[in-house]
């Protein structure tokens, strides 16, 4: 089906619905596309006889995955709209479809306007799943303007080369050496900050929804972030106790991780404390007010985008490596989930 602006193959989830017979349907939906939520749940309905659901919590990516209470409430499909498979997840509690959110943008207009600013001649094509399928149309302008054009392997946490997520940047890693920019194709500050920090390479962005091109914007908030984490480094030199946050979300868990990092604090004759929540928020961890300094092994956005709201310091494994003098801050790594 068409919504403005994108194209979602609900028809793939239709069929799905009606062979397996499915009878209680839960939609997870991003949220930049909860504004077309009556559209979805009028096809499915009109196209099957299931009860839609939706999912009223927040759904940031395709790590979060629906909880056990749902099975007990017999759900017996989820579709996720908006974001591609982690593949190297298979083991769904309750059978999940996940439906990228194809953008029917033209990126070609602000890809020329590129070409004009870009420095160097290899250039990194990254972008998000939206945009997945327009980066042929994005190789063929730089080809054509004498450029070299190179799609960096992604991890198997990601569906696509060339692909990026706010905590996967090995698409963008797996080439660094070899290009001399990025070009990432797509709108907001999230993924090219990322793309920023986990990388040295000059970053170029091309928003496709503006046709702006942003050729040094990133620098001064990349600037401004590694000076927050400085700061937050420093801030918990002091801390006495640690709290140690585990995610539960699927795509997002990393108890070895925090098992591990607590076992460190402890040969640092330092205390800590094991923290295991679905959704972490600065107001609920504001109640442990014992803790100095929280941990993230959860998603590695939270320490980075949501530092501003924590009142005490909230740092990243890496981060940690540093504060306990195992790492030095010449050494800082942008935290990702690798496996
Ligand atoms: S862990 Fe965070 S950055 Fe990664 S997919 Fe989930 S919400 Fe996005």
């Amino acid at each position: 089906m068409k919504i403005p602006g994108y194209e979602i193959d609900l028809e793939k989830a239709v069929k799905i619905i009606k062979n397996k017979k499915y009878e209680r349907v839960l939609l997870q939906i991003t949220e930049g596309l909860k504004i077309h939520i009556s559209k979805f749940i009028e096809f499915l309905e009109e196209e099957t006889s299931a009860s839609v659901i939706i999912s009223a919590d927040q759904c940031f990516g395709a790590c979060d995955v629906v909880s056990s209470e749902l099975k007990d409430m017999k759900i017996d499909f989820v579709i996720q709209i908006g974001h591609t498979q982690l593949p190297n997840i298979e083991d769904y509690l309750i059978p999940t479809l996940f439906i990228n959110a194809k953008s029917d943008i033209d990126i070609s207009i602000v890809i020329k306007k590129a070409v004009h600013v870009i420095k160097g001649k290899k250039i990194g094509l990254i972008t998000t799943s939206q945009h997945i399928d327009s980066l042929k149309h994005a190789i063929k302008i730089l080809k054509d303007n004498n450029f070299e054009p190179i799609i960096g392997k992604s991890s198997s946490r990601v569906e696509s080369d060339g692909q990026i997520l706010g905590c996967d940047f090995s698409a963008a890693r797996s080439i660094s050496k070899q290009v001399d920019t990025f070009l990432y194709i797509g709108s907001g500050n999230f993924h090219p900050l990322g793309l920023a920090l986990s990388t040295n390479n000059p970053v170029i962005v091309c928003d496709p929804y503006t046709n702006q091109v942003k050729v040094d914007e990133l620098i001064d908030i990349k600037d401004m972030i590694l000076r927050q984490r400085y700061g937050a480094i420093a801030r918990s030199k002091d801390a006495k106790i640690f709290g140690i946050l585990i995610g539960t979300k699927k795509g997002q868990q990393r108890i070895e991780l925090a098992l591990k990092i607590k076992d460190k604090l402890n040969s640092k004759k330092k205390k800590s404390i094991l923290l295991i929540q679905n959704h972490f928020t600065a107001s609920i961890l504001e109640s442990f007010r014992d803790i100095d300094c929280f941990v993230s092994t959860a998603c590695p956005r939270i320490a980075i985008d949501d530092y501003m709201q924590y009142k005490v310091p909230i740092i990243t494994p890496i981060e940690l490596d540093i504060l306990l003098g195992i790492k030095k801050w010449e050494d800082y790594q942008f935290d990702e989930i690798l496996i």
